[in-house]
């Protein structure tokens, strides 16, 4: 195959300007021929007229044509133009398809593609160039991704220069449209094309959550309106008619699983909205983000190496306007070496799309570099040489953004790790203000706490609450005989005998609460549920023979509420009920009056 590019200029016919293409066709080696057309200008009639003549001139040549926020020829940015890519092929074969009338029937549109690439024969891939923007991308996705999983997809949405612009059609031999998806199929078993994208913008500080959303419209983020973000961290203000500028150079990363990808802001609505490129859901998690040179040509080289191992004949390069905002006066960069491995043609974006390999899943990207490498035959023998991004233009101006980015970025990183070495200590810190260390049982602050909130509750709904108190018999002579570690054994060893007896006690909380004193707490327990499980902690302990010392029994004092939060009293009372418990003689249980 071969890929020429040719520059129209207003002054000459086309079918002069077009000589050398006429002639490798007329030479007889070639099955097909695929035309591009990119171009900025929004005139639809000269683009139009352009695409028929073409048409007229190739007859059975696929001719498709696009608004484009920047020309790429050879890899670097047009000065605004009209660029005509011609790829020829030895064997393969392109067909164009055009779907009409797409929006308000995506759903149906998606089947109608989805069925005519299964259909079609030896499909390698296809090409989907988009109109508007204001699809319901969702359905439509949907539908496409279920086609079969080999036949690779990629595309992008057209419009013009400028964010104001509303030029957003693509064309053909028959005229321009706002409203239908072209689609080029790319077929023949010889044909190999290999497709990926490349990004480096990278998340900003902290993660919001989409708490309300509807398709491209994002209302609010943690509950509260959305354009916060751009005001409050960026001071890009929503009353501000030219905010989008701003915004759109700190697009949206969002997250959903282990799947990531970017939005671009459109627009900050004056309610607090944003308008983006692309849906979200609610429940993702959403940053800020901003290019990073650093890693954009790390991610960029990557990409190079494997389209050089690739060894394609032409690439096509389909990168997004905010990239060319984003890098300004050094947009080249980042493009040019792909023209230093093969002919290089394409056009900005408005939004790229790309089929991802693993899931099937067709994707909706913001910010992409979108490489398409278009190979016949096998590769040849050899090496191609090295081609990687030249960063050594990056002097003055565009050197302080990178280093600036660095420091950003590397500051970020540290503050993360603090932040969640932090949340570690904190953590750590809550679970041993409410835990005894002795024990690993809730201490009596928690404990107190779960009382209060249990006795609050029964008052409320009328329910009932039962408190056990109980206490080691006789153990400082434990102590005094076995040592105090062989007491503090016997603590631990009780802990675990109480955790064993709150099993079958729904809800119920188990503390220390001093010295060998304990509590149960029995929510919705009532006195003889009470005096049930008193009577069961009671036998445990006497059925018990702990290591070393025998036997060990306990006293309980048990009480039972209904409308009280007076836990002053309450504690009063069943102290009081373990204290005759322990004057009658231990090994025993008292009911204290129950208080209503
Ligand atoms: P009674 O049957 O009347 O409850 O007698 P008792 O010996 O169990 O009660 P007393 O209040 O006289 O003694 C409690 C002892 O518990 C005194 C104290 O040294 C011991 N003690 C309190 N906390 C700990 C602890 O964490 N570890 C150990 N080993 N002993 C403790
Ligand atoms: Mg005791
Ligand atoms: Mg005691």
């Amino acid at each position: 195959m071969r890929q020429i590019l040719v520059e129209l200029r207003g002054d000459a016919p086309v079918s002069d300007q077009m000589a050398e293409v006429r002639h490798a066709w007329q030479s007889g080696r070639f099955n097909s021929l695929l035309i591009h057309i990119f171009s900025g200008l929004p005139d639809e009639s000269r683009l139009a007229g352009i695409a028929r003549e073409l048409k007229d001139g190739f007859e059975t040549a696929v001719v498709v044509g696009t608004m484009s926020a920047g020309e790429i020829r050879d890899g670097r940015l047009m000065a605004q133009g009209i660029l005509v890519s011609a790829m020829l092929f030895e064997e393969a074969r392109v067909r164009l398809l055009r779907f009409d009338g797409v929006m308000g029937r995506e759903a149906q549109i998606g089947g109608a593609i989805r069925r005519a690439l299964d259909a079609a024969a030896d499909i390698r891939a296809a090409e989907l160039l988009f109109p508007g923007t204001e699809m319901d991308t969702q359905p439509l996705f949907a539908e496409i991704s279920r086609c079969d999983p080999e036949i690779q997809i990629f595309g992008g949405y057209t419009g013009g220069h400028g964010l104001n612009s509303r030029d957003h059609f693509v064309f053909d031999s028959e005229g321009v449209t706002y409203d239908s998806i072209l689609a080029v199929i790319y077929a023949g078993r010889s044909l190999h094309i290999d497709v990926d994208k490349s990004i480096g913008w990278d998340a900003l500080g902290m993660p919001f959550k989409v708490t309300k959303a509807h398709g491209k419209h994002l209302m609010e983020l943690d509950g509260k309106p959305a354009a916060q973000i751009y005001e409050k961290f960026l001071k890009i203000d929503r009353k501000n008619h030219n905010n989008a500028e701003d915004a759109s150079e700190f697009p949206l990363i969002v997250r959903q699983g282990q799947d990531e990808r970017l939005r671009s802001t459109v627009h900050i609505e004056e309610d607090g909205s944003l308008t983006l490129h692309g849906f979200v859901n609610e429940g993702m998690d959403l940053y800020l983000s901003c290019g990073n040179p650093t890693n954009i040509v790390e991610t960029v080289n990557r990409r190079l190496e494997a389209m050089r191992r690739f060894k394609p004949q032409a690439i096509l390069l389909y990168s997004c306007m905010v990239r060319k905002s984003f890098w300004e006066d050094f947009v080249d960069m980042e493009m040019e070496p792909f023209a230093r491995i093969a002919s290089t043609a394409g056009f900005h974006t408005w939004g790229e799309i790309l089929r991802d390999g693993r899931s099937g899943d067709l994707i909706e990207h913001n910010i992409t570099l979108l490489s398409i490498g278009l190979r016949e035959g096998d590769a040849p023998a050899g090496e191609l040489p090295e081609s990687r991004v030249d960063d050594t233009v990056l002097q003055g101006q565009a050197s302080l953004i990178k280093h600036m980015t660095r420091l950003v970025f590397t500051t970020m990183g540290e503050l993360q790790k603090a932040h969640s070495d932090l949340s570690a200590l904190n953590q750590k810190l809550t679970v041993m203000a409410e835990h005894d260390a002795l024990t690993g049982l809730y201490n009596r602050g928690k404990m107190e706490l779960l009382i209060d909130d249990a006795l609050d509750r029964s008052a409320d709904r009328g329910g009932v609450t039962s408190l056990v108190m109980m206490d080691l018999d006789r153990f400082k002579r434990i102590n005094d005989t076995y040592g105090h570690d062989a007491g503090d054994d016997t603590l631990r060893h009780t802990a675990a005998l109480l955790n064993t007896s709150i099993e079958g006690w729904p809800g119920a909380q188990i503390g220390r609460w001093g010295g060998e004193e304990f509590f149960t707490l029995l929510p919705d327990v009532d006195e003889d549920g009470a005096m049930r499980y008193a009577a069961q902690l009671n036998a445990t302990f006497n059925a018990h023979s702990f290591p070393e010392i025998g036997r060990v029994t306990c006293s309980q004092g048990v009480i039972t509420v209904r409308n009280c939060r007076d836990y002053r009293l309450i504690y009063n009372q069943v102290d009081n009920a373990l204290y005759k418990a322990k004057k009658t003689g231990r090994n025993r249980i008292v009911k204290a009056d129950s208080i209503d």
